[in-house]
């Protein structure tokens, strides 16, 4: 099998960067064109998710790569949601009941610019910048490009073409566009859109608020989040509706009433964005939408990955983990059938959609939780006796959270079926006061467990 074969990229993002390096690691000729400009040398972000929950799946990327120590050298560790109420009051709830397990902060610039210069190490690869994919020619593995230095068209030929350009992927339009087979998509937008702000550090540099933590201020129809930056700054998003309910952010539109918005709803937050207004009408409102699609490649030929094949709603801080896990699943394919691209390509959607399918599902899910549920007491039952559980029972007991985002061997489906079955256990238990709080921890254990059993058994 000849590792010379050419491999096109589209897309120097997370997924594609990571993909690059790979396949360049392999041996494979890798081209990677990208249609902004170099983001180590031109800041790009524009107010768009700047930092990102990185979790498990993630990192085993990164030891796939042998970057674990570059990134977790970018990483902020988060032990918990730290939930701020309406009056100021806060209390951390940890994300599992084993110490060793958080999920951290990492910016995305910083891990992106990471992965292109050590991709950009291997000869055989060569990334292209303000190159945009126009559309994809996948019957004839080529694709054409415009230029927006010279401003002129080019066309590209591969062995193959993997597009990696994320949500509005220009390979999965000419998939659709084509008509050439039968090709499935939906793209569904939340009726809630999303904006960045930011808590600047203290005068000395310091964080104004406590720094290992993801901050939630849920409010039940929206909710404001906040995670940390190396440079003692938090990246905050506001989550709210475009049109409905008393504040949206089409009636937003003056600095008086953000102002009044954020005092009524987020009053301690508030005191630490003296910048609020400012960060408010400059950064851009933008949309959060689920897209499924299949098949995702066409023979032997092309294939999408990364958001560009399941775009998520961030609420379980997946979409670049999920990403991420494209390219370990991809990898360990291309191990067993190396040289049959049609059959990696086949193998790879059957084995992983039902997972991205998972996590798309279960991030919409957590858009409740997070705005609404967290703020309740059951919740909070429930979240208390499954970090008893995690605690207590180690290796016997994982809750949906953790079997999500800590247990990195089993597929999101796998971790949706059991998480949910788990849930739907406790809070019925709950419910029928069957446990209680001041019980012997082996007790609930073994009725939690009896529950989940009966439960998976009548799906
Ligand atoms: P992208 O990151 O979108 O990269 C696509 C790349 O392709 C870009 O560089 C783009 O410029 C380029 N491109 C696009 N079109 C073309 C074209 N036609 N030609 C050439 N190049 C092109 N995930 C998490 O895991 N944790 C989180 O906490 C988290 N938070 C998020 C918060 C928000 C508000 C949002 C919106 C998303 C969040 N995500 C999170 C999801 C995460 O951002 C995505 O899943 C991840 O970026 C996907 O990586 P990707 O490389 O597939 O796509």
């Amino acid at each position: 099998m000849s590792k010379q074969q050419n491999v096109i990229i589209i897309g120097a993002g997370l997924c594609g960067s990571l993909l690059a390096l790979r396949m360049g690691q392999r041996g494979y000729r890798v081209s990677v064109f990208e249609m902004r400009p170099d983001l180590r040398k031109v800041d790009i972000s524009a107010g768009r998710s700047i930092n990102l929950a990185f979790s498990d799946r993630g990192n085993k990327a990164m030891k796939l790569v042998g970057l674990e120590d570059k990134a977790q050298a970018l990483s902020i560790p988060m032990h918990g949601r730290m939930i701020h109420d309406k009056e100021g009051n806060t209390f951390q709830s940890n994300y599992s009941g084993r110490t060793h397990e958080y999920i951290n902060s990492i910016s995305r610039g910083d891990l992106n610019s990471l992965l292109l210069n050590e991709a950009e190490r291997h000869e055989n690869v060569n990334i292209y910048f303000n190159k945009k994919c126009k559309s994809v020619d996948f019957e004839n593995t080529s694709a054409l490009f415009k230029d927006y230095e010279t401003k002129l068209e080019f066309t590209e030929n591969a062995d193959i073409i993997i597009a990696t350009d994320g949500a509005g992927s220009a390979l999965r339009k000419s998939y659709f566009l084509g008509k050439k087979f039968l090709f499935s998509f939906s793209q569904d937008y939340l009726s809630h859109g999303y904006k960045e702000l930011s808590i600047l550090p203290t005068k000395s540099g310091d964080y104004k608020t406590h720094k290992n933590a993801l901050h939630i201020w849920p409010r039940g129809d929206f909710m404001l989040i906040a995670l940390p930056n190396l440079d003692g700054s938090f990246t905050v998003t506001l989550f709210l509706s475009y049109s409905e309910g008393e504040y949206n952010f089409d009636n937003l539109t003056t600095p008086e009433r953000v102002e009044t918005f954020f005092h009524k709803e987020f009053p301690d937050a508030l005191e630490l964005m003296p910048n609020l207004t400012q960060d408010f009408f400059e950064n851009p409102t933008a949309a959060l939408g689920t897209v499924k699609c299949s098949p995702w490649h066409y023979k032997g030929n092309t294939l999408l990955m990364g958001d560009a094949a399941h775009a998520i709603v961030p609420f379980y801080g997946q979409g670049m983990n999920a990403a991420f896990e494209d390219v370990v699943e991809f990898d360990a394919i291309l191990d067993d059938h190396e040289g049959d691209w049609q059959t990696v390509f086949e193998r790879y959607e059957n084995h992983r959609k039902k997972d991205t399918d998972a996590i798309a599902d279960l991030a919409l899910d957590n858009f409740l939780e997070m705005r609404d549920h967290v703020a309740h007491p059951v919740f909070q039952e429930k979240r208390k006796i499954e970090m008893a559980l995690e605690k207590e029972f180690p290796t016997k007991y994982s809750s949906k959270y953790s079997l999500v985002t800590f247990n990195e061997n089993i597929g999101y489906q796998e971790a949706m079926l059991k998480g949910r079955a788990q849930d739907k256990a406790i809070l019925s238990l709950l419910k029928n006061q069957s446990i209680t709080p001041s019980e012997n921890l082996n007790s609930i254990l073994k009725k939690v467990q009896q529950e989940t059993e009966n439960i998976l058994n009548l799906n």
